[in-house]
């Protein structure tokens, strides 16, 4: 049945109006009883049901029980079984009227066997790793300090390149090893020791709930990104060494976070509230159906999301769920932040509960929120004000949302392989400039507002971008490429010097490939998979952004938080439409200091005359078209000529010590 006409009249506004609960939901464990709580007004009976095993397939499995359910005035059902209930695997089996019955998982679970079909009762405590009483969140002083790297659990260590054990590669805790090139001693750090060398302070994760796409009981070659959310409040159990026994992938993925905070690194995971896996008989749709999703007049099931449906977070127990579970993972697993995926999906009035609710944390208002504030048709209540780009006035300077403009500008358009930017040929500069000023003239209230990317996993990446936009039909993706190479390192040191909180798609630095593909979501491992072999062969790439990463922590401006240091910075242009520069100033090597920052699109030589803009004085070099770092690396002053395609950023020389 695709058509919820029939449903709709009971759903959303009555049921927020008369059963709106603000309690406790899901199966609430202690020692002694376990009590299983099910909100569902409209449901005419409820029954759960214990097994001994999260599936049929498993030996010794077998039905324990089923149990009514009693209904309270909040139309919440419930439940208590006396005992130790650890361990047990449920269902719910609830009747509705239109459907007759049928058998779903707790969408509150917190645990669930193999494939996430049952839901398990887990004694949390016992699910922490040794040393998690110690374990605490990797917090900014502001967002746009952080500098985020974007990784996926199978592609951080598919390959055996990544030097980790057999048996963790592609898992959780591949990131709890510490790792070489192929295992080898002596030779470059690769995974999370890799990282630290980096000098990121944050990973973003993607999607690392249960996802429904891959057979965890298989142990086919399976790939997927895993934007396709199952059981929202536990792990992927394809991530962990055992999807069999509920608790062991929580417990493996908070391994993760504590060798990530262990190495300084600030988790980030990757959220998708807006859409479920399955549609008709997802777990929200046999738990109320017609309620937890929007649809069009028709009864038809909106799909801005493209796939397949849309979450309603503008209805009271959809907004309660999503905050219970950001909850959850922030405080379960001590994670640092949160990227909400097509949050323009969502209404602002549920992302200001979310931040509400985080700041009532300990520094909470110090977790990460950021999301794809896209403009998106769906089927919400009109004049329900949608988290996108144009309401981000609505959010607090602690919601951030992606800047397309960056990237676009940077690179060129996304989704013309061709099409090029600053980097390629030095057009695109009046983009550029909005876009390293954060957006601040345009949606962004604040440079704290704003996620800068010239790659994420959506796309080509940056390597794959540039090679098909000069290269045309002959991009040679595998090959090393000078000519890339230098328009790389051009758009490495825009990303760090820009205003706003920097993000990159892992293996940016490294000329990660993905052969051009642009949509990797279900491609073959073999192709999304990081080849920690490029740490060497692009190792002056990697330390390009080393220095780069060292030079933003150096200097404070280019974190600045507030619209300040834009307001107070000089902008130069050439005489050609295709070299740009700006000064910025602020505190640095413990004194007040200025910066000067020229960048030239175009293959030829570009000179900016700094007279002409009042600058006297010399000037130290700390970035040019082949180092970057706090080192200085040459003097200049007067006219400045920059080389093709490249930077050069400098500090004013100090006159009493120079
Ligand atoms: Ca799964």
């Amino acid at each position: 049945m695709n058509n919820y006409k029939h449903v709709l009249a009971n759903s959303g506004v009555l049921l927020d109006k008369y059963y709106y609960f603000d309690g406790k939901l899901g199966a609430i464990y202690n020692k002694e009883c376990t009590e299983f709580r099910l909100w569902s007004p409209t449901a005419t009976d409820v029954k759960v049901r214990f097994f001994s095993t999260g599936s049929d397939s498993e030996p010794g499995a077998k039905v324990l029980g089923t149990y009514p359910m009693t209904k309270n005035d909040k139309g919440v059902w419930s439940y208590t079984a006396v005992g130790d209930l650890a361990g047990m695997y449920y269902t719910y089996l609830v009747s509705h009227s239109d459907f007759g019955e049928r058998e779903t998982g707790d969408i509150y679970a917190r645990a669930a066997g193999v494939n996430g079909n049952r839901s398990m009762v887990v004694n949390l405590e016992t699910t922490n790793p040794q040393g998690w009483e110690n374990d605490k969140r990797i917090l900014f002083e502001h967002p746009t300090d952080a500098i985020i790297w974007e990784v996926q659990v199978r592609d951080f260590s598919y390959c055996e390149s990544s030097g980790v054990s057999e048996k963790h590669r592609g898992k959780f805790m591949a990131f709890t090893e510490h790792t070489t090139l192929f295992g080898k001693e002596g030779a470059p750090a690769t995974c999370v020791d890799y990282l630290k060398e980096l000098g990121i302070n944050c990973v973003q994760i993607n999607p690392f709930y249960d996802f429904g796409s891959i057979d965890e009981a298989s142990t086919a070659d399976q790939y997927n990104w895993g934007y396709d959310p199952k059981n929202f409040n536990l792990p992927e159990g394809s991530f962990s060494t055992d999807p069999y026994k509920g608790e062991v992938r929580i417990r493996e993925c908070k391994e993760m976070i504590k060798a990530l905070h262990e190495a300084g690194i600030a988790v980030v995971m990757d959220v998708v509230y807006n859409h479920t896996y399955s549609s008709v008989g997802s777990w929200f749709d046999i738990s109320v159906p017609g309620y937890y999703y929007r649809y069009n007049k028709d009864g038809n099931w909106s799909n801005g999301s493209g796939c397949g449906n849309d979450t309603a977070s503008e209805h009271k127990m959809y907004r309660k769920f999503m905050i219970d579970s950001i909850m959850y993972w922030a405080q379960e697993y001590h994670l640092d932040g949160f990227r909400f995926d097509l949050m323009g999906l969502h209404d602002t009035d549920t992302m200001n509960e979310i931040r509400k609710a985080l700041n009532t944390l300990e520094n909470g208002e110090k977790i990460l929120m950021y999301g794809e504030a896209w403009d998106m048709f769906t089927a919400c209540q009109p004049g329900t004000i949608m988290a996108n780009q144009k309401n981000m006035h609505y959010l607090p300077n602690n919601v951030a949302a992606f800047c397309d403009n960056y990237r676009d500008a940077v690179k060129g358009n996304e989704f013309e392989q061709h099409s090029c930017g600053f980097v390629q040929n030095g057009s695109r500069r009046n983009e550029l400039f909005r876009a390293v000023r954060a957006e601040t003239d345009f949606w962004a209230r604040t440079p704290s507002q704003a996620v800068n990317y010239a790659s994420c996993h959506d796309g080509r990446t940056m390597y794959d971008k540039l090679c098909v936009s000069v290269h045309h039909n002959n991009p040679q993706y595998d090959k090393r490429h000078e000519d890339i190479v230098r328009m790389n390192k051009l758009a490495a040191a825009i990303m760090y010097t820009s205003q706003g909180i920097p993000f990159i798609l892992a293996g940016e630095e490294m000329a990660r490939t993905k052969l051009g593909e642009h949509n990797s979501y279900c491609s073959p491992s073999k192709l999304n998979r990081i080849d920690w072999t490029r740490i060497v062969e692009y190792k002056d790439l990697v330390d390009y952004y080393k220095g780069l990463i060292k030079l933003r922590k150096a200097f404070a401006p280019f974190r600045d938080h507030t619209e300040g240091t834009i307001h107070k910075g000089m902008w130069l242009f050439t005489d050609n439409p295709t070299g740009a520069g700006y000064t910025l100033e602020g505190e640095a090597y413990g004194k007040h200091r200025k910066m000067l920052l020229l960048f030239n699109g175009a293959n030829h030589q570009e000179c900016f005359d700094l007279a002409s803009h009042g600058l006297t004085g010399w000037w130290d070099a700390l970035v040019n078209h082949e180092e970057a770092g706090t080192e200085f690396i040459g003097e200049y002053s007067r006219v400045i000529c920059v080389p093709p395609t490249s930077a050069l950023i400098l500090v004013e020389q100090d006159e009493i010590n120079p």
